[in-house]
């Protein structure tokens, strides 16, 4: 017997040794404040469905309406025959929805970060990259063969020095998330455009975790920090508040225009499809026609952090809806969401080597799909849980 691929088996068994070996539950349900999680009904703390319009009646019959007109698949590259009147609706819908003159989409975040950065850079310029950025920010980083420096999180100051320190290259880039997903802090983007104008660099911001929360009406990060017109691309994705699945590039038509060119996901992989473009499109009617959902994504944000402050829980450094409950050790945070679990709320134990070691937590994310009733199941299982752990007092 071939033992070529044995290896594999020894390090899943390592991986289980180390309780890093991830156990993927599976949900029998649609998305929303609740879930059938293997079997179990459970209040949800894990989607990424800030606005709950995963399951909006909207978007699935926009979908369904679709589909009847267009059919299922792209069945071919976008610059092929996978362009449809739709995907560049969505895309003028976007780049309008975002303040900014173009937009592009891919089939996902991730990939839209495969495809912009290494269109952007090469192997003689240098990308400058914020220590916590997202593992697509990372690959596509290391696809481009740019040099890759890397500077202290969310730090100006440690940015202007390590662009001091990087002589002789031909272009420069800087990426950064907006909102950091284990944390839920966000990159001081108007400190990093002062610093790329200075020093004559493009400036990335991946905003996936931004569209549909921050700014007004949800429309991102940039228009947090009012920077139109300053950021040259942000990447996003339609997977988050969006409900959907999707990625995009937005900003100055010149990239825009350059990624239909040069962006290998756009030339050799099938568009979005179908049923994924127009249910994108129901969700910015939605944003577009009222704030109602990002202002009670809000208003559930500071009314659960408040209580799970009063509880004595620490929530770290959080000014978003991703909310961590900082536990410190790995073994701590897991048996806090089995019992969480047990008490019929679905939250994550974050460990290493996603965070650093000594910072493992449980993360909530906060949804407008939550009503206040949920919030306060949520919070008396905490307080229970944390007092059974002597989390809290
Ligand atoms: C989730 C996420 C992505 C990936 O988005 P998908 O559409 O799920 O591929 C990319 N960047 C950041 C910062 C993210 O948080």
């Amino acid at each position: 017997m071939s033992q070529h691929l044995d290896w594999i088996q020894d390090e899943l068994e390592n991986l289980k040794q180390a309780g890093l070996y991830n156990r993927i539950r599976t949900l029998s349900s649609p998305q929303g404040a609740w879930l059938v999680v293997d079997g179990k009904r459970v209040l949800n703390f894990c989607s990424n469905n800030y606005l709950g319009l995963a399951n909006n009646p909207r978007l699935v019959s926009a979908a369904q309406e679709a589909v009847k007109k267009y059919g299922v698949g792209p069945a071919a590259v976008r610059s092929i025959a996978g362009t449809m009147d739709l995907h560049l609706e969505l895309e003028r819908r976007l780049a309008a929805f975002k303040g900014v003159p173009a937009a592009i989409t891919f089939q996902s975040g991730f990939t839209a970060n495969l495809a912009t950065i290494p269109a952007l850079v090469g192997k003689e310029d240098v990308i400058f990259s914020d220590e916590l950025n997202h593992a697509s920010i990372i690959d596509g980083s290391r696809l481009s063969g740019a040099r890759i420096v890397r500077y202290a999180h969310a730090n100006p100051e440690d940015l202007e020095c390590v662009i001091q320190e990087a002589q002789d290259y031909r272009r420069g880039l800087v990426i950064t998330d907006g909102v950091f997903s284990m944390d839920g802090d966000i990159a001081p983007l108007d400190e990093i455009y002062e610093v790329t104008q200075k020093h004559n660099l493009m400036l990335m911001v991946d905003d996936a975790h931004g569209e549909g929360v921050m700014g007004k009406g949800g429309r991102g990060i940039v228009d947090h920090f009012n920077l139109h017109g300053k950021v040259d691309v942000e990447v996003g994705t339609l997977s988050k508040a969006f409900g959907v699945v999707g990625g995009v590039s937005a900003g100055k038509e010149v990239i825009v225009e350059w990624l239909r060119q040069r962006g290998r996901p756009f030339l050799f992989s099938s568009a979005v499809t179908v049923p994924d473009v127009a249910a994108t499109l129901a969700a910015l009617d939605i944003l577009e026609e009222s704030t109602e959902l990002v202002d009670r994504l809000w208003e559930n944000t500071r009314y659960f952090k408040a209580e799970m402050k009063r509880l004595g829980f620490d929530t770290g450094r959080s000014v978003t809806p991703i909310t961590p409950i900082m536990l410190g050790e790995a073994p701590l945070a897991q048996q806090f969401s089995r019992d969480l679990f047990d008490e019929g709320v679905f939250a994550m134990p974050i460990g290493y080597p996603t965070v650093p070691k000594g910072k493992a937590r449980i993360r909530v994310m906060i949804s407008a799909a939550h009503s206040r009733q949920d919030l306060d199941k949520g919070l008396e299982s905490f307080a229970r849980v944390g007092k059974k752990l002597t989390v809290t007092i």
